[in-house]
């Protein structure tokens, strides 16, 4: 028997077998809409509870639950004592402990120091997210509670009235029934984010998705939330605003999703200037235009950014930043086998393709970087050192959320430290080199 009010969704997810990646959630288009002939409509019985008690933390690893992250602040970080913007989440019971273990959880979310961006028609693409000031690498552009948060998979509950049914029918019964188990987290929305829900784009019409399915699969940030692979810890993070932000394959920002304020921050990954679009990717941005184009018709985006418009310039380009990838993974410049003179004018090289291709989200990016401070160091470049630990600090924070303090930018990697021993060995060298050769002048 389940817990009370606790679906018993995980156990039957576990049988379902691993899968590798929020993607797999794409089942194209059905032949066949509704359920098959014999299926009835999933029973209310499965949907989530309605109350639980929020202090309790041991459910289930293998049951879902729905429950209720509410924000008690102001736009200013002012406590309110009332339920602000509420975040209603379909999840497992270990994620619910990961959640309610997270110092400090509930804390205000960040803001922005002023709001720089505008939510307007693009005419061609809905709407879109769009600066209206000069954004800084790194800055805050939008934090925001989601709206909801829920599973990227929901497979059938059906167990054996699966059995002999083909692929297609089995995908026609896990959309209609995650339509159902998804509606346990839409009926419980505050009205207004209810309708904001319902205002989001639904690219998925004609493929069998329900009007939930559809919207969660249209506007969710993926989230790997205990980072393993597994499908049942992925989830599908639906914002707001956030989730107006159109898609780029040379996005200018960045989201993560921070636990213990529990908000989905955006932020620039290079300088936005006003007027321009504020975007994101929905794929992988280092494959070529056709691959790309590919991945995101199940967004029903066809993509008109620049390397779009000009694969033959692009593709060959983002085929040498996916030899990036490998080059940095077996960090094949870490080792300063080669001379640091030729590191730094490869890693230059680098550094400028992936700068003239606008993938300065890419972890490989970061990589670079990094090692351009670590070169340098190695050089005993202390100017450099610095400006490219700065230039990595706000990387992370554009990429990660967080970053060291400004102040503590040197200190924090340990390499202007090094680079500046460094520098003084080479003066001693140099100097104890000039005086031998004054010697044997004398002599
Ligand atoms: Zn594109």
């Amino acid at each position: 028997m389940s817990t009370p009010g606790v679906t018993p969704l995980g156990k039957i997810m576990k049988d379902k077998g691993r899968h590798s990646d929020y993607e797999q959630f794409d089942y194209g288009v059905l032949k066949e809409k509704g359920l098959p002939q014999g299926i009835s409509k999933l029973d209310d019985s499965f949907k989530g509870p309605q109350n639980i008690d929020p202090s309790k933390l041991d459910y289930s690893d293998s049951s879902y639950i729905t429950t209720s992250q509410p924000c008690r602040y102001d736009a200013n970080g002012n406590a309110t004592g009332v339920e602000g913007e509420t975040t209603e989440c379909l999840i497992r019971g270990s994620i619910k402990r990961i959640i309610a273990s997270t110092p400090g959880i509930g804390s205000p979310p960040p803001r922005p120091p002023s709001i720089k961006y505008r939510i307007v028609d693009t005419h061609n693409k809905g709407l879109g997210v769009f600066a209206t000031e000069d954004i800084a690498a790194g800055e805050l552009i939008l934090a925001e509670r989601p709206i909801m948060i829920v599973p990227a998979n929901m497979p059938s509950l059906r167990g054996k009235e699966l059995a002999g049914m083909s692929s297609s029918q089995v995908k026609q019964v896990e959309l209609a029934d995650s339509e159902v188990i998804a509606a346990s987290a839409v009926d419980r929305l505050q009205p207004h984010r209810k309708e904001a829900f319902f205002k989001l784009a639904n690219s998925h019409l004609h493929d069998g998705s329900g009007p939930i399915i559809g919207r969660i699969r249209t506007n969710g940030f993926g989230q790997d939330w205990v980072g393993k692979s597994d499908v049942q810890d992925m989830y599908c993070i639906v914002c707001d605003e956030g989730s107006r932000l159109n898609h780029s394959c040379s996005p200018n920002s960045q989201q993560k999703f921070d636990v213990r304020t529990f908000s989905m921050q955006f932020r620039a990954v290079r300088p936005i200037k006003k007027g321009e679009e504020i975007t994101y990717s929905y794929c992988d941005v280092h494959e070529v235009a056709s691959v790309r184009a590919q991945k995101l018709v199940r967004y029903d985006v066809v993509c008109d950014c620049k390397a779009c418009a000009n694969p033959t310039t692009s593709d060959p380009n983002r085929l040498k930043a996916q030899e990036w990838i490998q080059r940095m993974k077996s960090c094949r410049f870490a080792d300063f086998s080669l001379p640091t003179s030729t590191t730094v004018s490869l890693l230059l090289t680098g550094l400028r393709l992936f700068e003239s291709e606008g993938l300065e989200s890419m972890l490989t990016f970061g990589q670079i970087l990094f090692t351009l401070m670590k070169t340098y160091a190695a050089k005993g470049d202390v100017e450099n050192t610095q400006v490219y630990a700065r230039r990595y600090n706000k990387w992370l924070l554009a990429s990660m959320g967080d970053c060291f303090e400004e102040d503590d930018v040197e200190n924090a990697f340990g390499l202007v430290a090094s680079a500046r021993l460094v520098q003084g060995m080479k003066g001693m060298w140099t100097s104890g080199g000039a005086r031998k050769a004054k010697k044997a002048g004398k002599s």
